[in-house]
């Protein structure tokens, strides 16, 4: 694709959103070509997910593995019926209490869907978000939107317009700006084609949540990112994600531990490096020279801001980053998924 491509930005009040524009970037979608926009999670990358070509275009301009699948976004239960078959009792229960909203089922596929989005699985994902913009562009569409997350394979994820341009500016036809994204975090995904429900990427609706409605489901192991791990199931648990290009060294343990490591580890390498500090759910902001110090307090405020803070730092020229964990109770599963899979080293404190 070339570089030289005119990428139109509409700038939409995801208050009040302007028709015309979502119905101009609607007509990009119904042409093949591609559109990002704003979802309560983070900024997608979307195109017509029964056009094949439309749907390359997105592994194209993300640099996207082949084998990585790639969600499907809807705006009725109508269409999911279209995309998917088999489709069990608890989806509808799943998708009564959280639809629209942060959670993709997988299920099993209707031949309509293009393999280029399953990446050959014979099985589909879908979501049905509930950001204004994000719906309306599914129903002024008329057609499902396939949509990863908009931001360089393997990169952090867009939670702003401005994110979204860093990394394709010329390589897409539109962006939607519709201001920040509310949760920041993408959505979780829940495979509902096994025996028992289980959920193989945490995201904005908690295990917790779902177990109140479902209480068979199970975490995968890939989903805590414990160890490299990875499974044929989901192969976008794979890769290192989320990465900023900083190294970023991430300790766990016993929350003000932790802390006191990171603070100690970035204090040596302060000495050669351009270094920072991230203080995640302490009470604790210790100011120190020479050292970027960013501290976030509450669970929901560092999913919002966590992929934010990883650009923000490589743009500052960061050279190591060092973090500590959080429980994993709630939301606190994703961020901690999130921070293991971006992490090039980890050390556990006790
Ligand atoms: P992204 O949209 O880039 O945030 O990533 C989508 C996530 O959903 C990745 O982890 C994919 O592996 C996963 N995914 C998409 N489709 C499927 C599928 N059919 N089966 C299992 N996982 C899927
Ligand atoms: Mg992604």
């Amino acid at each position: 694709m070339a570089d030289t491509m005119k990428t139109l930005i509409l700038k939409v009040d995801p208050k009040r959103p302007a028709l015309a524009a979502i119905k101009k970037a609607a007509e990009f979608i119904k042409k093949g070509e591609l559109v990002a926009f704003p979802t309560e999670t983070v900024y997608g990358l979307g195109a017509d997910a029964l056009n094949e070509d439309a749907v390359r275009k997105i592994f194209e301009a993300k640099g996207r593995p082949l084998d990585n699948p790639i969600i499907v976004h809807i705006y009725s239960i109508e269409q999911l019926k279209e995309l998917a078959r088999k489709i069990p009792k608890s989806a509808f229960i799943l998708a009564k209490h959280f639809w629209p909203g942060p959670l993709t089922m997988i299920l099993h596929k209707r031949a309509c869907v293009p393999k280029a989005v399953t990446a050959n699985l014979e099985t589909v994902a879908i979501r049905m978000p509930s950001h204004r913009i994000a719906r309306l562009l599914c129903k002024h569409a008329e057609k499902p939107i396939a949509a990863p997350s908009a931001n360089l394979s393997g990169k952090p994820s867009a939670s702003s317009a401005k994110h979204v341009l860093e990394d394709f500016k010329g390589k897409i036809a539109c962006i939607i700006d519709g201001g920040n994204t509310n949760i920041g975090l993408e959505s979780t995904v829940i495979d509902l084609t096994a025996k028992r429900p289980v959920i193989l990427r945490p995201g904005g609706i908690t295990a917790e949540q779902l177990r109140k409605f479902l209480p068979e489901v199970k975490v995968h192991a890939v989903a805590r990112a414990e160890k490299k791990a990875s499974i044929a199931k989901s192969p976008g648990t794979k890769n290192r994600h989320y990465a900023p290009k900083a190294k970023l060294v991430l300790v766990e343990g016993p929350k003000e531990k932790a802390v006191a490591k990171a603070l100690e580890l970035a204090k040596q390498q302060s000495k050669t490096k351009k270094v920072a500090l991230l203080i995640f759910g302490s009470k604790r902001n210790v100011g120190v020279k020479g050292i970027i110090v960013k501290a976030v307090q509450k669970k929901r405020d560092i999913g919002k801001r966590l992929f934010a803070l990883l650009r923000e730092l490589d743009t500052k020229g960061v050279e190591i980053i060092f973090a500590n964990g959080i429980d994993e109770k709630g939301i606190g599963l994703a961020i901690m998924n999130r921070l293991r899979r971006a992490s090039s080293k980890r050390i556990k404190v006790s």
